[in-house]
């Protein structure tokens, strides 16, 4: 393993004498702590509490430690060397000062963290934990450094979100699929808000950039095939969006029309049944259940289930794993209110954010 090293030398080769002052130095600081958590006791600033009773955590910590090296290190004023402990698994600062206190030289070392060690755990040392040293025997302690979590958790997922619809449909023909000779209008107009007269494609987008906020705020990167109504992109070149953005799934965000006003519910569509999505069937069929009964859980919306679907070409067209969200009726009056509130659009949005982690998780 290739580890990038940094070192920090602390404290220099102690004695005997440096001990004493060390000891000296945690029982002044017994006492400070005594005193501020007296005075912490007495006030009512919630802040200060809070500092005092970490530092009464730490300092109990620490007395834990220092209980058992004073012993070590009785023994090590008479011997003149002791045993060095085994701090292998503990915080780095921690190991510094247990080191200190017993008379030995840290010298810390930064490196990258390849097992997945928490920032600051010490990886090893040397001479290790057990050996018996002479004081101020320089103890190499190697611990994981923070940088490298924050590499290692750098790939991060990405979804694409494809807010369903445009300002103006395009009823051009484009193949239902690659190499097909069907084919399908490129974008059709969507449907209409039965009571508010929202289009399809404003509400969509307006929960999308709230799906877009909630991906974000779990740590996943989005791309969006449309973040303005104003754009003529055909279903197959949103699926194209997905592909080139290699998106770990692709969703597209719909409302539902029916001639029947008393019908409502959400439900979730994913690409299935033909030999263009045979290869993301499996994994869009997981999508679509998990984000399908998470949406419906947030929302208490009627869940109408998962649907397998071989005639979108917005689906035929995807390298990846694609769903298609049918967050509600804008036929139905109170589905269609709903839809058009910040409040309930936050919920489907934070609904899907919630399965489609999940999915990612699997
Ligand atoms: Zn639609």
């Amino acid at each position: 393993m290739d580890r990038s090293r940094t070192q920090r030398r602390r404290g220099a080769r102690t004695g005997w004498r440096a001990l004493v002052v060390t000891a000296a130095a945690v029982a002044i600081l017994a006492i400070l702590v005594g005193i501020g958590l007296a005075v912490a006791g007495s006030g009512a600033d919630d802040d200060v509490v809070r500092d005092e009773t970490d530092a009464k955590e730490v300092f109990e910590e620490e007395t834990d430690v220092s209980i058992e090296e004073t012993v070590t290190s009785a023994e090590a004023t008479r011997t003149q060397s002791a045993e060095i402990p085994d701090l292998v698994g503990r915080n780095v600062g921690e190991a510094e000062m247990v080191l200190s206190i017993a008379g030995f030289a840290p010298l810390l070392v930064e490196v990258e963290s390849g097992g997945g060690e928490a920032p600051g755990t010490v990886i090893s040392m040397d001479p290790p934990g057990g050996s018996i040293s002479e004081h101020g025997t320089e103890v190499e302690v190697v611990y994981a450094a923070a940088a490298a979590v924050t590499e290692a958790a750098g790939s991060r997922y990405v979804v694409c979100i494809d807010p369903g619809h445009q300002a103006q449909a395009n009823l051009d023909p484009e193949p239902i699929g690659p190499g097909s000779s069907e084919t399908k209008e490129k974008v059709r107009g969507g449907t209409t808000g039965k009571t508010t007269g929202m289009p399809e494609y404003q509400t969509m987008l307006e929960v999308s950039l709230k799906l877009k906020e909630a991906l974000e705020a779990r740590g996943v990167d989005v791309v969006m095939t449309r973040t303005a109504n104003d754009v003529d992109i055909s279903n197959a070149e949103r699926a194209e969006v997905a592909n080139q953005a290699g998106a770990d799934l692709f969703v597209r965000m719909h409302a539902d029309g029916s001639n029947d006003a008393s019908v409502s519910g959400c439900s979730t569509l994913y690409a299935a049944g033909n030999t263009w999505v045979q290869p993301i069937e499996e994994r869009s069929k997981a999508a679509a259940e998990d984000v399908q009964t998470a949406l419906a859980a947030k929302t208490g919306a009627a869940s109408r289930g998962t649907v397998p679907r071989s005639d979108i070409t917005g689906f035929n067209w995807a390298r990846v794993p694609a769903i298609l969200v049918e967050s509600g009726f804008m036929s139905n009056p109170e589905e269609d209110r709903l839809l058009n509130t910040p409040e309930y659009q936050q919920r489907v949005a934070d609904g899907i954010a919630d399965g489609v982690l999940i999915y990612l998780e699997r």
